[in-house]
């Protein structure tokens, strides 16, 4: 038998797409993945070897927390030298903040790391999970020259490769499910691969994987809306422990000009507590200064979060913050890009 030279793990998180119906209560629930392996046999065509690990029991991913983040690291870490490539199968309800995560918890990663779930499970016969699973595989198989053609965590879904940092489910029953508004597509999917080279992210020299594995949750996303009140902004800044505070602001970084606002964010910042202002809009960039409404954030040196998405913004808060980056170097490092994150 001829020798398959690329070795690829598969690691089951949960998701629908290995989940059956419970015909009592109709509900899906997580099932064994050794039977979600035997549903796709066309598997053993591709030309790559396939090892598979799975959590000890699959959860929905709306159940994922730091700690599983941290698991799906650990793997990944354990098995790193031994594979070309890595296929995490996630829920789609939470894929861009963990595979957002893993995008910072991974530093210098060579290796693709490649997030894919699927909308209906894989048993059903109109399942996208067969598309997703094959092709997400064969891209983490893509070589050129012996090396990785992908060297960064991305997300794959309905036949589009997208950066795992720019990403947000964006429908609840589309196959289309996400959405990459501020990012190219970085592979296309048709009768060939369309890889677009230039907006890959190249490592200039491979160095080893370091997996940063603390991440600090004392973080919280607030929502502006028209009618936001004193109290309700008071007594989030008063959570115990609270170290970051991402305020989802109008348009290009807008929020109210009231006096209670100012003061409140003020009150925050002196107790130490990061503001980072991130745009409520699915696409864009927030522009501090360009309305008067925004103004007033740039003069108490809000951090500005540009145009990235509010997931990324979760998890790059939560690495900064789990690595310990000092006070006065906060805001130069969460406006740089650490991963293609942000422009
Ligand atoms: N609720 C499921 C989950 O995120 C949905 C999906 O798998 O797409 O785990």
């Amino acid at each position: 038998m001829e020798k398959k030279e690329v070795s690829i793990l598969l690691i089951y998180t949960g998701g629908t797409i290995g989940m059956v119906k419970d015909y009592k209560t109709g509900a899906l629930k997580a099932f064994n993945f050794n039977k979600l392996l035997k549903h796709i046999p066309e598997l053993h065509q591709l030309d790559c070897n396939i090892n598979a690990v799975s959590f000890d029991k699959p959860i929905d991913s709306s159940n994922m927390n730091t700690e599983h983040w941290k698991m799906i690291a650990s793997i990944i870490e354990d098995n790193y030298e031994n594979y070309n490539g890595f296929v995490v199968l996630h829920g789609s309800d939470t894929m861009s903040y963990t595979s957002s995560a893993l995008s910072f918890m991974l530093e210098n990663l060579s290796k693709p790391v490649i997030f894919t779930g699927s909308q209906l499970p894989i048993g059903d016969l109109r399942t996208d999970a067969k598309e997703n699973l094959i092709t997400a595989i064969e891209i983490a198989a893509l070589q050129e020259d012996k090396k990785p053609v992908i060297q960064e965590v991305c997300l794959y879904f309905e036949y589009k490769l997208y950066r795992a940092n720019r990403t947000t489910k964006v429908n609840t029953e589309h196959f289309k499910a996400f959405s990459s508004l501020n990012y190219p597509v970085l592979v296309e999917s048709g009768v060939y691969l369309k890889v677009n080279k230039n907006v890959l992210l190249r490592r200039e020299r491979v160095k080893s994987l370091l997996v940063q594995k603390e991440m600090d949750n004392n973080v919280v996303i607030l929502k502006l809306f028209p009618g936001l009140n004193k109290y309700t902004l008071e007594s989030i800044i008063n959570t115990p422990n609270l170290k970051a505070l991402i305020l989802e602001t109008f348009g290009a970084g807008n929020a109210p000009t009231e006096d209670w606002l100012f003061l409140e964010l003020k009150k925050a910042i002196k107790k130490g507590i990061y503001i980072v202002n991130v745009t409520q809009c699915s696409g864009g960039a927030v522009i501090m200064g360009q309305y008067e409404t925004s103004e007033h954030l740039e003069r108490l040196q809000v951090i500005n979060g540009k145009d990235i998405t509010t997931e990324s913004a979760v998890a790059k808060l939560m690495y900064m913050l789990g690595k310990k980056v000092p006070k006065d170097s906060f805001k130069a490092m969460f406006e740089d890009s650490l991963q293609g994150e942000i422009q």
